[in-house]
């Protein structure tokens, strides 16, 4: 059986992609920070495949490395990395503070890094293993008052890229997915007027959903041949 670590995997998008892993038969690792995951340990549990909670704050070097640790050897292997733990502090640039700039570049990008650093030497020993960075739209086209937010998920793509070259001689894919609006508590509290006007820019007329993502996530994971892509899931955002 498959073992899939998923960061920030309680609640949100990490929350639907977590089940989606679980009703395909594999374990899942549910990373948190702050929302207690045990509902979802044991509804993915009733799905018959293991579960572990693991709180860990990713933009933590040492906390990442005791995540991916535990994870090996919960399960025995590290299968599927999907680093979907992301924050925002939104703010203009004249004004950003440099502590809200630092907080979301550590945990939307070092996070990434830190685990990727950990799993890959297991990936590397399996010579298999597939990654999954949640980027997004707002990366490649870049966003007013997401200065931080922005330039975290652009540097998600350029990490992705050169993590699948190096690791792709060894049969690891490692690829981007970049949401446009999705309906999580992330988006939530913006204010109805930007809201409609992000509509106004989506194609399909409605924000996505939790589980369209996650849909698109596990079939990426599963896409042998595939590496170094960034594949937006917007409604025609992008
Ligand atoms: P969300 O509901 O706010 O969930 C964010 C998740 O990240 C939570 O599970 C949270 O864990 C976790 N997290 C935050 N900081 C962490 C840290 N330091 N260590 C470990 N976990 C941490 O947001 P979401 O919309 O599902 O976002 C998920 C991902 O999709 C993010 O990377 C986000 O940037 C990306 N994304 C979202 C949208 C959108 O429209 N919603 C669009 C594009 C990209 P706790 O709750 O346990 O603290």
């Amino acid at each position: 059986m498959k073992t899939a670590v998923v960061t920030g995997g309680a609640k949100g998008i990490g929350r639907a992609i977590a089940l989606k892993f679980a009703k395909n038969g594999v374990n899942v690792v549910v990373n948190y920070l702050s929302t207690d995951p045990k509902e979802l340990v044991a509804e993915i549990e009733g799905l018959g495949v293991g579960a572990l909670a693991v709180k860990a704050d990713v933009s933590d070097f040492a906390q990442a490395e005791e995540l991916i640790n535990q994870a090996k050897e919960k399960f025995g292997s590290v299968d599927y990395l999907v680093n979907n733990a992301g924050i925002t502090r939104d703010g203009l640039i004249l004004k950003m503070k440099e502590d809200d700039f630092d907080a979301v570049v550590n945990t939307n990008l070092k996070g990434a890094f830190n685990t990727i650093r950990h799993a890959s030497g297991i990936m590397l020993k399996q010579k298999s293993g597939a990654i999954v960075n949640i980027a997004s739209v707002v990366g490649l086209t870049g966003n007013a008052g997401q200065a931080n937010y922005s330039a975290s998920k652009a540097g998600l793509v350029g990490l992705t890229k050169s993590v699948a070259k190096e690791l792709g001689s060894r049969g690891i894919t490692a690829n981007c997915v970049a949401p446009g609006f999705i309906e999580t508590d992330m988006t939530d509290t913006l204010p109805e007027a930007v809201k409609k006007s992000i509509l106004d820019s989506v194609s399909l007329r409605r924000y996505g959903k939790p589980e369209e993502v996650a849909d698109l996530v596990y079939f990426i994971a599963n896409c042998a041949y595939m590496t170094g892509q960034v594949v937006a899931i917007d409604g025609g955002m992008s």
